[in-house]
């Protein structure tokens, strides 16, 4: 990976973990237990329920992202950053600005190496 790209990706990993950590910060906000006498309105309390799980599930998503962004900022330092762990070629990359936590390229993340 060039220089400029690392920094290019470097910077992309860094926006994305700030505005993670804001979403997790709001999705956090919304996962206090749902009273069973809680006025909401015109929600059911099974829809507040149910609610709360996708909250929830959004959350663990977003927690184990964030972690993974953590751990590629860690590694965009190191000489095989970019670069696929299973075939060793670099990564695209439009997929290093999508998913900037990849450590697999399309091929080999998707099991169809071609070879
Ligand atoms: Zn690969």
């Amino acid at each position: 990976m060039r220089e400029l790209e690392r920094k290019e990706v470097a910077e992309i990993i860094v926006s994305q973990i700030g505005e993670l950590e804001k979403e997790i910060e709001s999705l956090k906000a919304n996962t206090a237990p749902v009273e069973p006498d809680r006025a909401i309105g015109r929600l059911t309390r099974m829809d507040a329920i149910q609610a709360k799980e996708i909250n929830d599930a959004v959350l663990r998503r977003a927690k184990l992202k964030l972690s993974k962004l953590s751990n590629a900022l860690g590694r965009v330092e190191s000489p095989d950053f970019g670069d696929c762990s299973i075939c060793e070629e670099p990564i695209p990359m439009g997929r290093m600005r999508l998913l900037p936590e990849s450590t697999r390229c399309v091929e080999c993340a998707t099991g169809n190496t071609g070879r």
